[in-house]
């Protein structure tokens, strides 16, 4: 097979630079850089037919992924996971249409996976061997898991309050874990420090060019899973927004092969009450968000106060006519009970959060009860033993 990747490009200034060199942020303005590809040729090679043919997991799609040898790919079978029809959750909260895409099935229970493979894979296509990630748990574990399967060296940095289970799992597949007693972006701090001292390539969300190009394939499953019609709306929980963006990328180079048509889904971003810079800079109109200060919520993955890709996300939120809303801990401890008691999905608390911000768009009216409405559970609640409660308060 072959990649019809053709540049990468500056989602801010435009700027063009190679793929066949590392890069990480735009040299010219520090904004995120997006791989760029060349559409119209590659539909003489992947089309809805060729696809139903093809392996269920994300590198079905490896004409629109940055991989040029398909030898680099270092897979644990990511993606392509369950979308399932949520019909007692549904009927419960009254919605007709709703389906829950179960992310916990990924190698190491989560949608990070998705990323990690890609962005590690073509790392090591361009000469790369040790890296570095910054991790408010998940990520961590998922580039572990990669590097181990590569035979890459890893270093992965942690706030000191990520769930114990990924520390673990670092330490298991073989990383070198680094606890920071400070919140995610002080990780990053020290990762970047770190990296630039000792060689490694630092993978942060967004600040490299192919974890989203990892995420994107959601989008394409979506499409795929649904016969190539598009949900009404996908209701996702943000922290860096790499998903979001992602899934918004995937529907435009779509449309661009002529699988879709124009119609978008709204994208719904949810956040903790504790931890929304999102929701703040979409309620007041900014172009970007301004960090979040004393980040506090159970859920991990979305306690992170600061975006690089911040004008990406409010672009994608209000180009589909989405919205953005927080919700409360106790909020997601109960939406969590209903996901898994009414569905038999162990729901992490992130993807538990998408149930409680729908309830709440819903009673809005921004989100009807007839609607398509995609649930984005990002990963297993089995990572989150020690957070979750099983008493009613
Ligand atoms: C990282 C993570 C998120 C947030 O994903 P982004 O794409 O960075 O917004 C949500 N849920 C889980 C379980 C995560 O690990
Ligand atoms: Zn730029």
């Amino acid at each position: 097979m072959k990649s019809y990747i053709t540049h990468l490009e500056c989602t801010k200034c435009e700027e063009i630079f190679s793929c066949d060199e590392v890069h990480q942020t735009c040299p010219a303005c520090g904004k995120v850089l997006y791989a760029r590809y060349n559409l119209n040729s590659a539909t003489q090679d992947i089309n809805k037919t060729i696809l139903k043919n093809r392996n269920p997991n994300m590198w079905r799609y490896f004409e629109v992924m940055p991989i040029k040898d398909e030898a680099n790919i270092i897979s644990l079978g990511e993606g392509f996971t369950p979308l399932l029809k949520a019909n007692t959750l549904g009927k419960h909260i009254g919605c007709s249409n709703l389906y829950i895409k179960d992310e916990g099935a990924n190698p190491t229970g989560s949608f990070k996976d998705r990323g990690l493979s890609a962005a590690i894979s073509k790392a090591k296509e361009l000469g790369e061997e040790k890296f570095s990630i910054p991790s408010a748990g998940n990520a961590a574990s998922s580039m572990a898991a990669y590097c181990a399967k590569g035979g890459l060296l890893a270093k992965v940095f942690m706030p000191k309050d990520a769930p114990e289970p990924n520390k673990i799992e670092s330490i298991l597949y073989g990383a070198d874990l680094n606890v920071v007693d400070g919140f995610i972006n002080d990780a990053g701090q020290l990762s970047r420090e770190v990296s630039s001292r000792e060689g490694l390539f630092d993978v942060s969300t967004l600040k490299e060019p192919y974890r989203v190009e990892g995420k994107k394939t959601m989008g394409y499953e979506l499409a795929e899973q649904f016969n190539w019609e598009l949900p009404d709306s996908i209701v996702y929980p943000t922290g860096g927004g790499t998903g979001i963006v992602g899934m918004w990328k995937a529907f435009d180079e779509m449309e661009k092969m002529g699988w879709i048509g124009s119609k978008r889904p709204k994208m719904i971003c949810v956040q903790s009450e504790g931890c929304a810079p999102i929701v703040r800079a979409f309620i007041n109109g900014d172009e970007y968000a301004s960090p979040w200060e004393n980040p506090k919520t159970i859920a991990a993955g979305i306690r992170v106060p600061v975006a690089i890709g911040d004008y990406l996300i409010l672009q994608a939120l209000r180009e589909s006519y989405g919205t953005a809303v927080t919700v409360s801990d106790n909020e997601i401890q109960d939406s969590l009970r209903q996901i898994t008691s009414l569905e038999g999905i162990f729901a992490c608390p992130e993807g538990a959060a998408t149930l409680a911000g729908l309830k709440k768009v819903l009673a809005d009216g921004i989100v009807a009860q007839d609607e398509k409405i995609i649930l984005m559970n990002t990963g297993t609640g089995l990572k989150y033993l020690d957070l979750i409660q099983l008493q009613d308060r």
